[in-house]
């Protein structure tokens, strides 16, 4: 992904890196909705709890905040060659253009887009979620309209799920940033009321909601490149397919449990998430995104 311009904006980057996560109880809190949300209780092994940071070493990153301020982030984001060579600046960056965009697309159909804020952290975290551990992968915590990454297991995960890429990144990005966009949107609690009411319907409408948020991902990707904000290769374009299919349900579950039980599919399969990523792509409209029976929200 090549971007019009450089400049990286800090604002909104709630940095927590290098303070120690507290008492992590490695639990991903109720209404966090994660990318990979299963590897809390898979990855780390039969979810039979423990201090997370026992079980992680931290990632090697380059970049990482550690002791860094703010001013110092955003002075070495912002030099020549940043974006290429720190995960953390090229993360706000993608962070940036996902708020440009969705700036932009509401303000066209009349409404207000309010961004989320960006928190990165290392290896556990307290949010309004609950408190998380890096397993969990990066969540969006709706109380906190707050998008959670742990750039460390970000790497590891995408070495495990074999979904590499600069372009894979964004996608996970512009994923969680669907999460939000189903907050402002009101989607999110329509979900959580039917969920509510029907208890059999939960893992359906959580696919639902899974896929509707790589749709957004896909959608912003096609936006933000009719903008002229960022520039999308083919290439770019298969790593955030590969990488959507690369979460699957059937694809981790084969993975960290060696079967695949859609019983419990929670995500939506890899022919799923790789598909609603495209027809967002395809269309570029978040009303395109119909991934509940055809409806872009369950019936209130
Ligand atoms: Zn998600």
């Amino acid at each position: 992904m090549t971007f019009s311009d450089q400049n990286v904006d800090v604002g909104g980057l709630d940095d927590r890196r290098g303070r120690g996560g507290g008492l992590a109880i490695g639990g991903g809190g109720v209404g966090i909705v994660g990318l990979l949300i299963y590897l809390l209780v898979n990855f780390v092994g039969g979810g039979s709890g423990g201090d997370p940071t026992q079980l992680v070493p931290p990632g090697q990153v380059q970049g990482t905040g550690t002791g860094e301020s703010t001013a110092e982030l955003s002075k070495r984001c912002n030099t020549s060659g940043a974006l290429d060579k720190y995960d953390d600046c090229y993360l706000i960056k993608v962070y940036n253009e996902i708020n440009e965009t969705w700036t932009a697309d509401f303000a066209r159909r009349g409404a207000t887009y309010e961004k989320p804020r960006l928190g990165f952290y290392e290896q556990a975290v307290q949010t309004g979620c609950g408190n998380a551990s890096s397993q969990v992968g990066p969540f969006y915590c709706p109380p906190d309209q707050e998008i959670y990454i742990d750039i460390g297991f970000l790497k590891q995960l995408q070495d495990q799920f074999g979904a590499q890429g600069r372009f894979a990144e964004a996608y996970i990005i512009a994923h969680e940033a669907g999460h939000h966009l189903q907050t402002l949107l009101g989607i999110e609690a329509k979900v959580r009321a039917a969920q509510q009411r029907d208890a059999s319907a939960q893992n359906d409408l959580s696919v639902s909601l899974e896929l509707q948020a790589d749709c957004f991902a896909g959608a912003w990707s096609k936006l933000s490149d009719q903008r002229g904000n960022v520039s999308v290769s083919p290439a770019q374009l298969a790593e955030a397919q590969n990488a959507a299919a690369a979460v699957g349900d059937d694809r981790i579950q084969q993975k960290t449990q060696g079967r695949v039980d859609p019983e419990s599919f929670t995500h939506g399969t890899a022919a799923q998430r790789k598909q609603w990523f495209t027809t967002g792509y395809q269309t570029g409209d978040v009303n395109g995104c119909s991934t509940f029976q055809g409806q872009v929200a369950p019936a209130a």
